[in-house]
């Protein structure tokens, strides 16, 4: 395990980072030029984040953490595709993460689009079509469980995705029974920066 922390330290750790975020008191830790200098012969960070590409959702403020910290992959709606799968894939096998956090959050344009879709029809026909294609499994299976407002819809999709990385990448599944890692879907909201958990593997 990277740093002798435990998924369930880092989870607390990252908790606490955006705690210290909404609360106005962060620290930008690791954020010098010394930090970045210190990691030139390499990069040990704690977990990945799989996250929405939205400018209102910079990972590394989130949750108060700076250079090295976290190995961070961006895509509109969080949306997975086979790059994706191998990055977060290299971040646990080759950089020994202890835990996969697959964050969405509100307002998110590419889960709204994704309901406009399913309601009224309107797909795109640009290279935006595949985000939309992408989500809209979420969407389908938020509203059978009852979820059908769109913070509901983006928290289930987020959920849903992290179980797509648990069953896709075997590392993962295997890593997770061993108690080596920790999986979480969390949802980020704009209106007051505040990160919860929607579903958790191996933490809590
Ligand atoms: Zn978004």
């Amino acid at each position: 395990m990277p740093h002798n922390k435990t998924p369930q330290q880092i989870w607390d750790s990252l908790k606490e980072g955006n705690k210290r975020f909404t609360g106005e008191a962060a620290e930008h830790p690791h954020s010098s030029m010394k930090r970045l200098q210190e990691l030139q012969s390499g990069q040990e960070p704690i977990a990945v984040i799989l996250s929405c590409s939205d400018s209102r959702a910079p990972v590394e403020y989130i949750f108060d953490t700076g250079f090295g910290d976290l190995f961070v992959v961006r895509t509109a709606g969080e949306t997975v595709a086979p790059a994706v799968f191998g990055s977060i894939e290299f971040a646990v096998k080759n950089l020994d993460v202890g835990l996969i956090i697959v964050l969405g959050h509100e307002s998110c344009g590419a889960v709204s689009a994704a309901i406009k879709a399913v309601d009224h029809a309107e797909v795109p026909v640009d290279s935006q079509r595949v985000l939309v294609e992408k989500i809209i499994p979420s969407v389908l299976q938020s509203r059978v469980k009852g979820g059908t407002d769109p913070a509901a819809i983006e928290a289930e999709h987020a959920s849903i995705t992290a179980d797509q990385i648990i069953h896709r990448l075997s590392v993962v599944g295997d890593r997770l029974e061993m108690g080596e890692i920790g999986v979480v879907a969390a949802h980020y909201r704009l209106s007051d920066g505040q990160v919860e958990s929607v579903r958790t593997w191996g933490v809590s």
